[in-house]
């Protein structure tokens, strides 16, 4: 179940992978939210913005949060990670060890590199798993906007298939 809290940060982090777009990188926000609602940080994929592979938006709010982690892990706060799209393994180890208690995603990765669920499923670090509470796809209107957004990724030059066939073209003149 979600609120009409989360609703609205799911919103913030649609906005924030609508922004990334526009840049020309991967349509993935992410907002890191405090159990009294402040955000805490938020961020978008900079992959090809900064020619970074790394540069995801979770990594970049568990990055800008800082001490805020480390206070919320001494004092068991919940934060809450919002993201347009299901975390990739490097973003579910960064959330493992920022110690995030809560997930929440508009749309499942499953052809991508989304691995939350399947490193939930293989019970990796199950006792650290079970700790989170994970929230998949909770908001069909919202979902289908990120849907969206990967379909116009698709299109963007600098989709990898887009780059080689580019690549190939050019091998052809
Ligand atoms: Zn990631």
């Amino acid at each position: 179940m979600i609120t009409d809290a989360d609703r609205a940060f799911l919103q913030m982090a649609l906005d924030e992978a609508e922004h990334a777009l526009r840049e020309n990188t991967y349509p993935v926000g992410a907002i890191l939210v405090d159990d009294k609602f402040n955000v805490i940080a938020q961020g978008r994929n900079r992959v090809h913005t900064n020619k970074d592979a790394t540069a995801h938006a979770e990594i970049k709010v568990i990055r800008e949060a800082g001490e805020a982690i480390f206070d919320a892990k001494i004092h068991n706060k919940t934060f809450t990670l919002y993201s347009s799209l299901e975390p990739c393994p490097m973003c579910t180890g960064g959330i493992l060890l920022a110690k995030i208690q809560r997930v929440v995603w508009l749309l499942n990765d499953d052809l991508g590199f989304g691995a939350f669920q399947k490193m939930n499923d293989a019970a990796i670090f199950e006792a650290k798993f079970n700790k989170i509470e994970m929230i998949a796809e909770p908001d069909a209107d919202l979902k289908n906007r990120q849907l969206e957004l990967m379909r116009q990724w698709e299109r963007n030059t600098n989709h990898v298939s887009n780059l080689r066939s580019a690549i190939h073209e050019g091998g052809e003149i």
